[in-house]
């Protein structure tokens, strides 16, 4: 039987209705002649609010627990999905991670997949079941512990699926109708892609776009699967949405294709430090330990040669998602009372966005910085970080001019027009 992946998001089965209108999707898929596995997401907000839970019930949770927690969201969807396909007819069973069981490492909040073993699925398609439903997000540690794959995993679980089964197609069904040059909800002018280059993709995901979360396209391309984005709530067919594919499909060729931001972002800055062999690895050793994800990394031209600090010293920035900053500052204080480093003083700003343009087209063409960064000027916009790559140039900024931004750079490069 050919397979399909279907994955709704939060928005897509948010209510009991929203429910229904996924399962009459995935029920004329099985009229197609389709065996399905649907991966659901939790209804939308109630992932939000049990890590709420469990942030307000130990601030510096035990990881275990949350996963513990924060999983169950998606076990409610996965039973109403197949109680739902049921009430229609389609012979449908629910599976929740750890009876698949979908094997991933034992890194809580932010696990990997080790295996998917198919036979027990497979075992009951073969019994005549056209759907599993599987919930998203969750796995099980090899030490029998449920895991989780880090906020947006479902999109991974989704794809993982895809690649695992031989999927002829992995469609990630969501409340927008496909992928834009920036998130439609922040600029009127984005324009709907027809196609989408998994380098390009790979980039916006792990620079905030959140349609798609950013492993779930490296493990599409590593496994080549073809991959969907579409909208839950219109009528789709086999051309609707948005496919994320190889370069070379590709007939666009714009050298900036799209605008990513993201809002959670926080700096510090460590206050004169000596600058010396070794002092980023003494910062930046201690910051891993402490499982603080650092972005950006800024080391300024020491120059200064106090009294009080005999040899060079400079100041050293760097960006975390804000909600790392306690277990950043932690670290630092920590390795400061142990005499690993010294600095004079922990700067931090916690109102702070990142805004990154993308494109491919940037390998062969001068000139993409300084028309970002005159556009940035042209709305006074100031420039706190700057970080560049092959294909991307990302800016932190105050968090205030971010929407200004995303339109500015928006319009600089012309994104409403196709190439
Ligand atoms: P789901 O709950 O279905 O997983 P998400 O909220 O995770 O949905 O992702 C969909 C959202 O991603 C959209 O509502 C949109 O606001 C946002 N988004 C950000 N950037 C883009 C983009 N470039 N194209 C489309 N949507 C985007
Ligand atoms: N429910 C999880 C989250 O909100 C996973 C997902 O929806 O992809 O992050
Ligand atoms: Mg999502």
């Amino acid at each position: 039987m050919p397979l399909l992946v279907m994955k709704f998001g939060g928005t897509s089965v948010g209510d009991l209705a929203r429910i229904k209108n996924a399962a009459l999707k995935v029920q004329r898929e099985v009229e197609r002649g389709y065996d399905v596995i649907v991966i659901v997401s939790a209804m939308s907000g109630k992932t939000n609010e049990l890590v709420g839970w469990v942030e307000q019930t130990s601030p510096m949770f035990d990881a275990r627990e949350y996963d513990a927690v924060v999983s169950s969201g998606e076990n409610v969807t996965a039973g109403l999905m197949a109680l739902t396909l049921q009430e229609m007819d389609v012979p449908a069973r629910s599976w929740q991670g750890w009876q698949v069981p979908i094997q991933t490492t034992s890194a809580h909040s932010a696990a990997r997949f080790v295996d998917i073993p198919r036979d027990n699925i497979d075992a009951k398609f073969a019994e005549g079941f056209k759907v599993a439903v599987v919930a998203g997000f969750q796995g099980v540690s090899p030490e029998g512990r449920i895991t989780t794959l880090g906020r947006g995993g479902s999109d991974t679980t989704a794809v993982a699926f895809a690649a695992a089964f031989g999927a002829e197609r992995c469609d990630i069904y969501t409340d927008v109708d496909g992928i834009y040059t920036t998130d439609p909800r922040i600029s009127s002018k984005a324009r709907k892609l027809d196609k989408i280059a998994f380098e390009e993709m790979l980039e916006l995901a792990s620079l905030g776009a959140k349609v798609l979360q950013t492993r779930s396209v490296e493990l599409a391309m590593r496994y080549k699967v073809r991959l969907r984005v579409l909208s839950s709530f219109e009528d789709t067919d086999e051309t609707s949405g948005t496919i994320v594919c190889d370069e070379e499909e590709i007939m666009e060729s714009k050298v900036v294709s799209g605008v990513a931001y993201s809002r959670d972002e926080a700096k510090m800055t460590l206050v004169t430090i000596e600058d010396r062999p070794g002092i980023a690895a003494a910062i930046f050793g201690p910051l891993a330990e402490a499982g603080v994800n650092v972005d950006m990394i800024v080391q300024n031209i020491s120059e200064r040669d106090y009294d009080d600090h005999p040899g060079a010293v400079t100041d050293m920035t760097f960006s975390c998602p804000v909600n790392q900053i306690p277990r950043a500052r932690k670290a630092m204080e920590d390795a400061r009372a142990s005499g690993i480093i010294n600095y004079d003083d922990l700067a931090v700003d916690t109102d702070v966005a990142k805004v990154s343009v993308v494109g491919i087209g940037m390998r062969s063409h001068a000139g993409v910085a300084a028309t970002m960064f005159k556009a940035l000027a042209a709305e006074n916009i100031n420039i706190k970080v700057i970080a560049t790559s092959e294909i991307k140039i990302s800016v932190l900024i105050d968090r205030k001019y971010m929407e200004l931004a995303v339109q500015a750079l928006h319009d600089a490069f012309e994104l409403e027009k196709s190439a």
